[in-house]
C-alpha cells in the first residue's frame, strides 16, 4: 500500500469551495498533503490545504500543470476540463472520480440515457436538440403539459431546469440541447450516498430526506434517517446501489431520487463526490462523507456509514436584499441550542441564496431534532453588514 499518512504523498483537488474545505479537515486530520486549484483567491480552501494554486478549472494548460507530481487527483466541483483530467490518467496520475464517468455527468442527456440503457427507473424522457424542436413537438401534439425540461449540459442547483405548465412557458426556451422529462408528482424527495472504491467495495450511507418549504419551493432541511417505512428505503438503497454498479464510480456518489405516491422509486440525478445532503454525516454518522471520500478514493477499508443519532441539516443562504460583507446574526444564540454545530464555509461576501454555511442538529429523537432545526432556521440570519 502506499504510504499517505506522514509523507510526500499528495492529493490534488479540483475546486477549492466548501466541499473542498470539508475534505480538507480530514486530509489534516490523517496528516495527508494537499494541494488546491480554484480560480477565486478566496476560496473557502485557501487556508487549510498544503498548497495552494489559482487558476481556472476549465483551462487545460492550467489543470495539466497543476496535475504534475500529483499522486491522486479529486474534484470537488464537476465543471472541470475533461481532457486535461484525460490526460493526466494517460501520464499515471490516479483521478478519481474518472474523467469518463464525469463526461457522463457533466450531459443530462447522456445520463438518462445510460440510465434507461441500464433498466433503473426513472422518469421518461425525449431528448431534444433545441428549443425549437419542443415547441414544434408540443404544436405536433407529442408533448404534454405539464411537463420538465432540463439543459443538457451547463445547469447547476435548479438554474437550467423548468417546469413547463402552460404554452407560454415554451416561449423562452434557449436553442441548446435538451430534454423534457414526464413531470413527477412525487411524495418526497430522497437521495443515498454510495462509496465506492477502485477495488469495487461498495457501501451506502442511509436514505436521507429533503424538506421543501410549503411555498419558496427550497429545500429547507436534510433529515437523516428519512421518515420513511423500512421497505421504501431499501428499495432506495438497492436503486443507489445499482446505479454505483452500473456506473463503477470511485469516490463517493450521491443519488438524489423521487418517491412516488404508489411506491415507486425514480432516480433523478447524480452527483460523483461529496454532496449537500450528506453533511448530516460530519456530526451524525460513524464515518462522515469526506472522511469516507478520503478512504474510497485512497482504496482503504471504507467506514462504518450508520447513524450514531438522528441528524438534520439546515443550510444557510444569504438572505434575500443582502449584498456585501457576510455577518451571521444570532449565531450565538443556536449556540445554546443542543445538539446544534454550525458550519460556516468562508465565503466573506454574502448575496441572495449563496450557499455560506450550514448547521448541523442532532439529537437521539428526530422528532425533538425537528423541533430545534425550526428554531435554528428561524432563529440565524445570514445578512450583510449594515
Ligand atoms: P439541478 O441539477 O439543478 O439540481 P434537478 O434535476 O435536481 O436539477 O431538478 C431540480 C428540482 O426540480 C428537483 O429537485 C425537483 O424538485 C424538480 N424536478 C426535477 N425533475 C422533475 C420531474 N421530472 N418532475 C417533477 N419535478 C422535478
Amino acid at each position: 500500500m502506499d504510504r499517505f499518512f506522514s509523507s510526500d504523498f499528495t492529493l490534488g483537488i479540483l475546486g477549492g469551495g466548501q466541499l473542498g474545505k470539508m475534505l480538507l479537515t480530514e486530509t489534516q486530520k490523517w496528516d495527508i498533503k494537499t494541494h488546491v486549484l480554484d480560480p477565486s483567491d478566496q476560496a473557502p480552501c485557501k487556508t487549510g490545504c498544503t498548497q495552494f494554486t489559482q487558476g481556472s478549472l476549465m483551462d487545460y494548460d492550467t489543470v495539466m500543470a497543476f496535475g504534475q507530481n500529483l499522486d491522486v487527483l479529486t474534484i470537488e466541483i464537476e465543471g472541470v476540463n475533461l481532457d486535461a483530467l484525460t490526460d493526466l490518467e494517460r501520464q499515471g496520475v490516479k483521478t478519481y472520480p474518472r474523467a469518463e464517468t464525469l463526461r457522463f455527468i457533466q450531459d443530462k442527456g447522456i445520463q438518462k440515457s445510460f440510465y434507461a440503457q441500464h433498466d433503473i427507473p426513472t422518469a421518461p424522457f425525449v431528448l431534444f436538440d433545441h428549443g425549437d424542436d419542443v415547441r414544434e413537438a408540443y404544436k405536433a401534439g407529442d408533448l404534454q403539459l405539464p411537463c420538465v425540461w432540463k439543459i443538457c449540459r451547463g445547469g447547476y442547483d435548479g438554474k437550467g431546469v423548468q417546469i413547463l405548465r402552460k404554452p407560454e412557458d415554451l416561449q423562452d426556451l434557449p436553442q441548446a440541447p435538451c430534454l423534457i422529462e414526464e413531470f413527477v408528482p412525487f411524495e418526497l424527495e430522497l437521495a443515498v450516498i454510495v462509496a465506492r472504491t477502485p477495488s469495487g467495495k461498495a457501501i451506502s450511507y442511509p436514505v436521507v430526506e429533503m424538506e421543501f418549504h410549503p411555498e419558496a419551493n427550497q429545500v429547507e432541511y436534510v433529515l437523516c434517517p428519512a421518515r420513511i417505512d423500512q421497505s421504501l428505503a431499501k428499495k432506495a438503497q438497492e436503486v443507489a446501489l445499482k446505479v454505483s454498479r452500473a456506473l463503477k464510480h470511485q469516490g463517493l456518489l450521491a443519488v438524489e431520487l423521487f418517491a412516488t405516491s404508489t411506491g415507486d422509486i425514480l432516480v433523478n440525478e447524480v452527483a460523483p463526490r461529496p454532496h449537500n445532503s450528506g453533511h448530516y454525516s460530519i456530526e451524525a454518522a460513524h464515518t462522515n462523507q469526506f472522511e469516507q471520500h478520503l478512504r474510497a478514493i485512497l482504496d482503504l477499508p471504507l467506514g462504518a456509514t450508520d447513524s450514531k443519532l438522528a441528524g438534520i441539516m439546515v443550510n444557510l443562504v444569504g438572505k434575500e436584499g443582502h449584498q456585501g460583507p457576510v455577518f451571521y446574526e444570532h449565531l450565538e444564540k443556536i449556540l445554546e441550542m443542543p445538539g446544534v454545530t454550525p458550519h460556516i464555509y468562508g465565503k466573506k461576501q454574502t448575496r441572495p441564496f449563496r450557499k455560506m454555511g450550514h448547521v448541523t442538529i442532532v439529537h437521539n429523537d428526530m422528532a425533538q431534532a425537528r423541533v430545534v432545526a425550526e428554531q435554528v432556521k428561524n432563529t440565524i440570519n445570514v445578512i450583510s453588514i449594515p
